[in-house]
């Protein structure tokens, strides 16, 4: 069965409870987590129709969003990503890596497949939590997403 890869993002946003704390300094620090890396290529789309792998289109996206942060919003964000090069890094090491920055908002970047050839559009995944103490960063997320 051929898979098609779609331009298709899973962008899985959470707000850290430090983010009152950046909004004092006017900056919010964002990690972008650019899925896959190294051996793990997440997502191929097919051989001579696009033949390209999910973890270098995710990479190109995270730069891009840094270089229009620059060029456009003069750096007003602080951002950060999870790899900067092609390699591979655990989830629970990418864990690691956006509590000791303290990012206030994780935007981990996916680029899926899918078997039907239709598929299309952006998948926005947010914090799960129902808790009334985590009613408000929900609602945040969900405004960010
Ligand atoms: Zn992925």
């Amino acid at each position: 069965m051929n898979r098609f890869l779609t331009v298709m993002f899973c962008i899985g946003l959470t707000f850290n409870t430090n983010s009152i704390s950046a909004q004092k300094n006017n900056s919010l620090r964002v990690v972008l987590d650019p899925g896959h890396g190294g051996e793990d290529s997440g997502a191929i789309g097919v051989i001579g129709v696009n033949g390209i792998y999910e973890k270098d289109i995710v990479i190109q996206v995270a730069r891009e969003v840094i270089r229009l942060n620059k060029e456009l919003y003069n750096n007003r964000l602080e951002i950060y990503l999870t790899r900067y090069t092609d390699t591979f890094i655990s989830l629970a090491d990418r864990a690691k890596l956006v509590k000791s920055l303290l990012a206030d908002v994780l935007i981990s970047l996916h680029c899926n497949d899918s078997p039907i050839k239709e598929s299309q559009g952006i998948e926005a995944y947010i914090q799960g939590s129902q808790s009334h103490r985590n009613l408000e960063l929900r609602r945040e997320s969900e405004h960010l997403a």
